[in-house]
């Protein structure tokens, strides 16, 4: 690829776990309910994301490798109303130009399945073959072809540990899907599935969590709390199901919660068209439209989750 794409594609993609986070996202979209994620060396050697999801068909298999090939958006109009994690049809050609892909997939509609391969953005095989419903992305030798990013790469196991993280939290809003990840052979961590997203908490932090509901004009927020001294003092937002950062809301939680400490994961949803995602290419910061209405939503939230567990 042309040194504008390997830019391009350095953009999304940084390290490893930006490549799990964007093929989870993926499986997610197309409706898995198990996804398993395998490392080797921290997702240095490779990362191999499997899911029982729609799948892609095996003409379409070029096209999901192609920049803003997305089948997630049909008009611009959609940009306001994104429900699906993934949108910018940029993640499969990002990782496609630093790496050897391989995809096989099949859809449920299609008898057999299909797999491509590609290195450094070239495709070298596009063929079909049998393979189950749902789809296998595998990415070995990430940044071979950018050198110095490869060699900036963090240890294997801080890598583990950050997708690890990552998994956890996401099984958090994917309480009923079963998330498996495991490196080098090894099992790391699974979320089995869950009635609620209070027993993934329950799982995840081995206490039982507090939780509170708050509504206000047409947003509301679910949030649940380790409790005081709990916890590593992790404070997770996810907004209409995607994960984000924003240092508005961590102060809204912080201001309510002072010194108690614990863990907090809060889940706002908000009408799409009140949130914009498309602010960053890794879409984890987003912009509200009644960015006050959030945060006191999510203040008084945390107060009556901390009265009513501390009660
Ligand atoms: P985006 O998710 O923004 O649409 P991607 O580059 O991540 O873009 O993926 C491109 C397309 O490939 C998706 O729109 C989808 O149609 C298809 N695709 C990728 N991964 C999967 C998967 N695991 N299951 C089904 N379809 C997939
Ligand atoms: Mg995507």
């Amino acid at each position: 690829p042309e040194v504008r794409e390997k830019i391009a594609a350095g953009e999304v993609i940084e390290r490893p776990l930006s490549v799990v986070k964007e093929l989870l996202e993926n499986s997610l979209d197309a409706g898995a309910k198990r996804v398993s994620v395998a490392l080797s060396q921290g997702g240095k050697t490779s990362i191999t994301v499997e899911d029982d999801g729609s799948g892609i068909p095996f003409e379409d298999l070029p096209l999901a490798l192609t920049r803003h090939a997305t089948s997630k958006i049909r008009s611009v109009d959609d940009l306001y109303g994104i429900r699906s994690l993934g949108f910018r049809g940029e993640a499969l050609a990002s990782i496609c130009a630093v790496s050897r892909l391989e995809i096989r997939s099949r859809r449920m509609d299609q008898e057999l399945g299909g797999l491509i391969i590609a290195e450094g953005g070239e495709i070298v095989l596009h063929e079909r073959v049998p393979h189950p419903v749902g789809t296998v992305v595998k990415v070995e030798e990430l940044f071979f072809n950018l050198p110095a990013r490869r060699k900036f790469l963090k240890s294997p196991s801080a890598e583990v540990r950050r997708i690890s993280q990552l998994l956890q939290e996401m099984s958090l809003v994917n309480f009923h899907r079963r998330i498996q990840l495991s490196s080098d052979g090894r099992r790391v961590f699974e979320s089995p599935g869950f009635e609620s997203p209070r027993d993934a908490a329950r799982h995840l932090w081995g206490c039982d969590p507090k939780e509170g509901f708050m509504d206000h004009q047409g947003l509301s927020c679910h949030l649940l709390w380790s409790g005081s001294g709990e916890g590593r003092g992790n404070l997770c937002f996810f907004v209409n199901g995607r994960r984000i950062h924003d240092p508005s809301l961590r102060a809204a939680i912080q201001g309510a919660s002072g010194t108690l400490g614990g863990d907090w994961v809060v889940f706002l949803v908000v009408p799409p068209e009140e949130v914009d995602v498309n602010v960053h290419p890794t879409k984890s910061e987003v912009r509200f439209k009644r960015p006050r209405d959030v945060f006191s939503l999510v203040h008084r939230g945390a107060l009556s989750v901390i009265g009513g567990g501390l009660g």
